[in-house]
């Protein structure tokens, strides 16, 4: 099939990708000269697991293209993928501004029958807004062409996302027309050929599965952190009431590890959308309202340890920091737990050694542009001579199995504090550090 992509970022660049890599011809359109160049090189503006190959093949077979003019991809396209972005607006609500410019300028350059389907996180109802965009252009030109919307929502996680979308746990259409609903089953079947995971449903209920979806998962997350907070009070040990709660099959593991809390581009947005969603509709969301609380509090649960360790004014104190993306396998920092804990301990007078595999570019960059008091080093172990304490907050593998040895003799003061509880299997106490986890009541 003959497939366009609009937005090429962490969504789009792979979808596209992955479809052309199952012998598609795709077109993959952004409005960021920069990014395209980029693409047009070689070059890979995000950070993904096996995505620069994969794109370097495709480009190489002629299967995959990049362009900033949509209507080089419309000419003959079966299908055009919205990926765009759709960020939090100012009151909550998903910002919907870039898919419908996207779906007016289909509207003012289509000459042929498409579908278009929004692959962007979009609040139930947007389908009907982009088809009647698209519409709305159309008549203006006085032409009638047949269109189809469909919702197919994106699972894909960052730092898997190729994996996800080439072995997906489910592919969710909604569409209400067959011919369309067909065409997509037939895009979608190389990748579900196992066994048949595609999962159709009406436009309406593909909207709201996926923020229902991320809503589930920050709340899983929510709850094992609240009851790591409640544990540490009173004396309980919550990485050993994970283990005991996970191993009844109607629980399970995933998805209960207590920690900083969640961050990225989805899981913050996307709550508050679904609470913004149900406030728009007269229903007060209460348990959705508090899974965004507690993260929030969560987030800064690390540098409160800190601070009752080692008293309100941190001048004078360097502290080696340990990843800075919101989870491994990313350069991705948006909403990320270490932009929150930085910030805190750069205010009151802290030195920051900070060390990330992927993501010190976005930091330097962007996210922690400009704040005083922070150096980047190239490798772990260099950020921690003299430090007062090494403080993880992103369980990269490099990170998991360090050399305690090393770290005690160059550190200025043994103290770990670990925002994801890797440590706790490695008896530190015993080695001599003094250990901070989440959930777990210190012992100095
Ligand atoms: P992103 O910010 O990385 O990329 C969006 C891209 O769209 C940017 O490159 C931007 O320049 C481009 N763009 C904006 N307006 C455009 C226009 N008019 N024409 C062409 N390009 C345009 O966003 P993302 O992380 O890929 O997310 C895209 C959507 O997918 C969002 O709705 C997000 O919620 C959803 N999603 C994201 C993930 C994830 O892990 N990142 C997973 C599932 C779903």
């Amino acid at each position: 099939m003959n497939l366009t992509v609009v937005g090429t970022g962490y969504v789009g660049l792979v979808s596209g990708t992955c479809f052309s890599e199952m012998g598609n011809n795709v077109t993959c359109i952004d409005v960021d000269k920069s990014k395209i160049e980029k693409l047009r090189k070689g070059i890979i503006p995000i950070f993904e697991p096996g995505l620069e190959a994969m794109v370097a093949k495709n480009v190489a077979n002629n299967c995959l293209h990049f362009s900033t003019e949509l209507k080089d991809g419309l000419k003959n396209a079966d299908i055009v993928f919205i990926a765009v972005g759709t960020p939090m607006g100012e009151d909550g609500s998903a910002d919907l501004q870039y898919v419908t410019s996207v779906a007016h300028q289909i509207g003012r350059e289509m000459d042929h029958s498409v579908i278009v389907v929004d692959k962007s996180t979009v609040p139930v109802g947007t389908a009907e807004k982009v088809r009647d965009a698209i519409q709305e252009e159309l008549d203006k030109r006085g032409v009638k062409i047949e269109f189809h919307v469909v919702s197919n929502p994106e699972f894909l996680k960052e730092g898997a996302a190729i994996e996800d979308f080439m072995k997906p746990d489910r592919v969710v259409i909604g569409a209400e027309n067959e011919i369309a609903m067909k065409v997509m089953r037939d895009l979608y079947h190389p990748f579900t050929h196992s066994h048949d995971r595609i999962i159709t449903m009406d436009i309406r209920s593909a909207e709201m599965t996926k923020y229902v979806a991320n809503a589930m998962l920050a709340t899983k997350i929510s709850f094992m952190n609240e009851v790591a907070n409640i544990c540490e009070l009173v004396g309980a040990d919550v990485n050993k009431v994970r283990i005991g709660i996970g191993s009844d099959s109607r629980i399970g593991y995933s998805f209960i590890y207590p920690g900083s809390g969640y961050g990225g581009s989805c899981f913050p947005k996307d709550v508050k959308a679904l609470k913004k969603i149900a406030q728009e509709n007269n229903y007060e969301p209460e348990l959705i309202k508090a899974v965004e609380e507690v993260n929030d509090r969560q987030k800064l649960v690390v540098a409160h340890k800190i601070i009752r360790r080692f008293g309100e004014d941190l001048s004078g104190k360097t502290f080696a920091v340990w990843g800075l993306a919101f989870k491994p396998g990313t350069d991705d920092m948006r909403e990320a737990p270490a932009i929150y804990i930085i910030k805190e301990l750069v205010k009151r007078g802290a030195t920051i050694k900070a060390y990330d595999p992927k993501a010190m570019d976005e930091s330097q960059h962007f996210y922690l542009k400009g704040v005083k008091g922070i150096s980047y080093l190239n490798s772990k172990y260099a950020c921690v001579p003299d430090a007062d304490a090494l403080i993880l907050l992103t369980e990269w593998k490099e990170f998991r199995s360090p050399d305690f040895g090393e770290l005690k003799e160059k550190m200025k003061l043994p103290i770990i504090f670990d925002g994801r509880n890797q440590y706790g299997v490695f008896n530190l106490e015993e080695k001599g550090f003094e250990y901070y986890q989440i959930g777990v009541k210190n012992v100095k």
